[in-house]
């Protein structure tokens, strides 16, 4: 059993009780909540930055929450967009949490966006890709610590993030 909590105490705020719901209502029914199709892009309804957003807002489920939930949402400097990309950047989007914020990457896989949570590299230390969170349940999964099933994110050994000599890299 791993160690639950880095703060057993401190209770969760709204998004994190709803995922962490969300993701034990899974475990024991291997139902997901149907969330229906990503929002669709709008070339005449704001830039893709304000899509990509709306995508995370939609795969958490954070409207259901009825409370506003701010997300800064830039461009990154350092991850491609898609794999093997050099000409656009992936999107880094920071979402306030009870211990911090949470920060994900925006970024293709195939020919769907996939959200990637950032989190230091056990080795080098750097911000990289760590899990992949496409939902509310993957984000309850993730704050009770049970991603070790999820495998981690496939794009933990490929990211540029990493220190150059970075054993993780290509491992
Ligand atoms: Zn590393």
């Amino acid at each position: 059993m791993p160690s639950t909590a880095k703060n057993p105490l401190k209770p969760f705020n709204h998004v994190e009780s709803a995922a962490v719901e969300a993701a034990v209502r899974r475990a024991q029914t291997g139902q997901s909540i149907p969330i229906g199709p990503d929002p669709a892009l709008h070339r005449d309804k704001g830039t893709e930055l304000h899509w990509v957003e709306a995508v995370l807002r939609h795969r958490l489920s954070l409207r259901s929450l009825n409370r506003p939930i701010g997300i800064r949402t830039t461009h990154d400097g350092v991850h491609p967009l898609i794999e093997d990309g050099q000409h656009f950047p992936a999107v880094a989007l920071s979402v306030p949490f009870a211990e911090g914020t949470l920060d994900f990457i925006a970024a293709y896989d195939g020919g769907r966006l996939v959200f990637d949570l950032l989190a230091p590299c056990d080795r080098c230390q750097q911000p990289v890709p760590t899990e992949e969170i496409n939902g509310l349940e993957d984000l309850g999964d993730f704050l009770l610590q049970a991603r070790d099933a999820l495998g981690g994110s496939p794009r933990l050994r490929t990211s540029p993030a990493h220190n150059t000599d970075c054993p993780s890299l290509g491992d």
